[in-house]
């Protein structure tokens, strides 16, 4: 009995493993063919000023659109691309086009928006990050000062003589770094001190427990302070309610980022959003934008 047990068990992991491992290479060849293909589409959101209500940027979130799944969200599509190797070519697409998005709207006169871009962390082992960066700037002639890239601590943390190395060579001509999902790596703090970023960005998920998690409330105020001592902006992300714009700029957040302001959009729509002067409401007892 326990043998055919066992023996069914392991037929069972062995199926679940092949159709999983299925997925992933079918994944993988339709992915490779998705920018030429045209599948591939960035969605821009808004961050905003808490000072002034302004928008001041916008990050760049990479879409697929699968044409019998339809949009493939990055979590998904991400991991893929790492082990595969595709994410080099991804990654080149995405900075690419993001730089000469960025440039148009700088070219069109709009009010200044700068646009970050994210960083795995396969692609960082793989590719030298500041002169793949440095060469498409002088390839889509966007102002260094315009692009943002947004890199996770445990990223940062693979390699420190490298990445300070990388930093300062960004830092030189003006390209603004930020720590994305601060607070859920593993790393010591101590890494802060040698690495001169421009933002940390609160992770969502203390953002979206804030109000009703005294722990996460905290943990936000600690941040807050802590990159202000550091001479470091602050940016929320995940950003839902006015509650949460509410306590966030109490507790003096430089900027803000989520669904609350706007979801991720086509360049159009952020266009017309810059376009039209849309704010944050910042006066007390305000609602919806
Ligand atoms: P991330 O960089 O931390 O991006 C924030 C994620 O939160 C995005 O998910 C965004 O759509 C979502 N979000 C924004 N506002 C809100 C909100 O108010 N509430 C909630 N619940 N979520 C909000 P998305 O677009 O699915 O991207 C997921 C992750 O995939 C990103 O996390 C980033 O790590 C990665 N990713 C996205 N685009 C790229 C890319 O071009 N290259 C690389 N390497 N990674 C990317
Ligand atoms: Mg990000
Ligand atoms: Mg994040
Ligand atoms: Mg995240």
């Amino acid at each position: 009995r326990a043998k055919t047990l066992g023996r069914s068990t392991c037929v069972g992991f062995t199926q679940a493993m092949n159709h999983d491992t299925q997925q992933r290479v079918e994944l993988e060849t339709q992915l490779r063919g998705a920018a030429a293909a045209g599948q591939l589409q960035l969605l821009y959101q808004p961050k905003v000023s808490l000072a002034t209500g302004a928008i001041v940027g916008c990050e760049a979130l990479l879409r697929w659109h699968h044409p019998v799944l339809g949009p493939v969200s990055p979590a998904r599509f991400i991991p893929v691309a790492e082990d595969s190797g595709l994410i080099v070519p991804i990654s080149d697409w995405v900075l690419r086009t993001a730089c000469l998005q960025a440039r148009a709207w700088a070219d069109a006169g709009l009010p200044r928006t700068t646009v970050a871009v994210n960083i795995s962390a396969r692609q960082l082992l793989q590719q030298d990050l500041a002169g793949w960066t440095l060469d498409m700037l002088q390839e889509t002639g966007l102002a260094p000062g315009l692009l943002e890239l947004e890199l996770t601590e445990s990223l940062i943390a693979q390699d420190v003589e490298k990445m300070i190395d990388t930093f300062e060579r960004l830092k030189e001509v003006g390209v603004r770094l930020s720590i994305d999902d601060f607070g859920t790596g593993y790393s010591s703090l101590s890494y802060l001190k040698h690495f001169r970023v421009d933002t940390l960005k609160i992770d969502q998920s203390f953002v979206r427990n804030m109000l009703t998690q005294r722990e996460d409330e905290t943990i936000v105020r600690a941040v807050i302070a802590l990159a202000h001592n550091l001479q470091f902006e602050v940016i929320a992300e995940g950003v839902e309610t006015a509650a949460h714009c509410a306590l966030l700029r109490a507790h003096g957040c430089d900027e803000i980022q989520g669904y609350y302001f706007s979801p991720p959009v086509p360049a159009a729509e952020f266009e017309a959003l810059l376009r039209g002067g849309r704010h944050l409401p910042l006066e007390a007892g305000a609602t919806a934008p």
